[in-house]
């Protein structure tokens, strides 16, 4: 297979330019550290990507492979002297081979395609698929499957199985007005995501829970849809700004002073939408406008006085996985940690490098197994190094992924959003005060 990049996202010369090829961005990047090749740092992809748009190399398979194990985690970009744009020079790139004809581009691209344009931007088929994912849960073939019948299975098989998410619970499928404080401070908007709430319905009671405490009026617009972060991710800008069109109108319909979203990648991917739509003259300003309302969750709590409605104990240990996506491309690190440490009886236990990816990455555990497992031992690793019982995070890719990552390692541990957790800690304070 021959070709270059195509397409109107093509990556732009003058911030490729930016790499001073230092290679300070080599050591904190998770696929160099564990291949400890050049052509899987960000330095080697970067020189791959301008040697294909100075039409000096082909985008080849091989080629493609490399930029493909990418976790576009955006360590790279905090490791950055020279400012290089790593994330966004990504998305252009795998934009513009996602945007060569079907018959030329990988076979896995277009089936990644085909599962983000019809699974998850349409609403009803991905419940429905997720309807027969709760049905393999409840019905106990997961924990025969996970149990007796484990050995029973393919290898491969067995490894797809392990990153499934247990599906016990009710979905979050609530929108219009979802909670009405009596004294209300400011109405704010939230993102129910495509998969967020059919998985963790808990991340979003808490959510709306919390934000009600500190005087929200908290609205779920119906009409919004996925965030389009995963097609962003994956290339499939074409439908990101389909999605990205139809959530402003949801959103602006909505008249709030802020959107609030809980899921790292989301927020990130919407603070974006002014870029993604960048070229779309009709829909240019109003994106930006757009994305200056948008606030992640512990963002926008951390700047509240979310202590005044009273905190109450949440006795244990807990180390915190920032998500990339919060702490590289939003550079948010300090707003969690304001929120664990105020939470009386909670002991915040560091692990060595919380900032570092857990391997999650959108699809990349289904699409990249085994760089993803190896990745997501490191971490395991140096969570049980903490002894903590608590794994904060702030995404629910991250919280699938190391929910995994504790089964397979066998750590005596529980996942939860930081949301959660503050949520916990006002219930504990409702209750000591009767
Ligand atoms: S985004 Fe993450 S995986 Fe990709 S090159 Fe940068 S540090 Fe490495
Ligand atoms: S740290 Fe920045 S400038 Fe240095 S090699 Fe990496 S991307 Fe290039």
């Amino acid at each position: 297979m021959s070709g270059g990049f195509r397409g109107p996202d093509l990556p732009a010369l003058a911030d490729l330019q930016n790499c001073i090829h230092c290679g300070f961005c080599l050591p904190v990047c998770p696929t160099y550290i564990a291949t400890g090749q050049e052509l899987e740092s960000p330095r080697g992809r970067l020189h791959l990507v301008r040697a294909v748009l100075d039409g000096k190399a082909e985008a080849t398979d091989r080629l493609l492979s490399h930029l493909d194990l990418c976790l576009q985690c955006r360590a790279c970009e905090s490791a950055c002297p020279s400012q290089v744009p790593y994330g966004r020079i990504m998305e252009d790139a795998r934009a513009a081979t996602m945007a060569r004809g079907a018959r030329d581009r990988p076979r896995a691209w277009t089936l990644r395609a085909l599962a983000l344009r019809y699974v998850l931007a349409r609403p009803r088929v991905l419940r429905s698929v997720l309807a027969l994912a709760r049905l393999y849960t409840r019905s106990g073939l997961q924990r025969l499957v996970r149990g007796p019948l484990a050995r029973a299975l393919p290898a491969p098989l067995r490894a797809l199985e392990a990153q499934a998410p247990v599906l016990d619970r009710a979905p979050f499928r609530r929108s219009g007005v979802l909670a009405r404080p009596q004294a209300m401070r400011a109405r704010v908007a939230l993102l129910t995501g495509c998969v967020h709430g059919e998985l963790y319905p808990q991340m979003h009671e808490a959510t709306v829970s919390v934000l009600t405490r500190l005087g929200c009026e908290v609205v779920a617009p119906p009409a919004q849809v996925c965030c389009g972060a995963l097609h962003t991710h994956a290339g499939d800008a074409e439908t990101a700004r389909a999605l990205a069109r139809r959530n402003i109108a949801a959103f602006e319909a909505a008249g709030v002073d802020a959107v609030i979203v809980n899921a790292a990648g989301c927020s990130a991917a919407m603070k974006e939408y002014g870029r993604l739509l960048r070229s779309d003259a009709r829909w240019a300003l109003r994106a930006e406008r757009f994305a200056s309302g948008v606030r992640d969750v512990l963002e926008y709590v951390a700047a509240q006085d979310f202590a005044a409605p009273g905190l109450g104990a949440v006795p244990g240990d807990v180390t915190l996985q920032d998500a990339c996506h919060l702490a590289h491309a939003q550079r948010i690190r300090s707003a969690p940690r304001a929120i664990l440490g105020a939470i009386p009886g909670l002991r915040l236990r560091e692990m060595q490098t919380p900032d570092r990816c857990c391997g999650a990455a959108g699809l990349y555990a289904l699409v990249q197994g085994e760089m993803s497992r190896t990745v997501l031992a490191s971490k395991m690793a140096e969570i049980a190094a903490t002894g903590a019982h608590l794994i904060a995070t702030a995404n629910p890719g991250c919280t699938l992924q190391l929910e995994a990552g504790v089964r397979r390692s066998g750590l005596d541990a529980g996942v939860r959003h930081v949301i959660e957790l503050l949520d916990e800690s006002y219930r504990a304070a409702a209750a000591a005060r009767g």
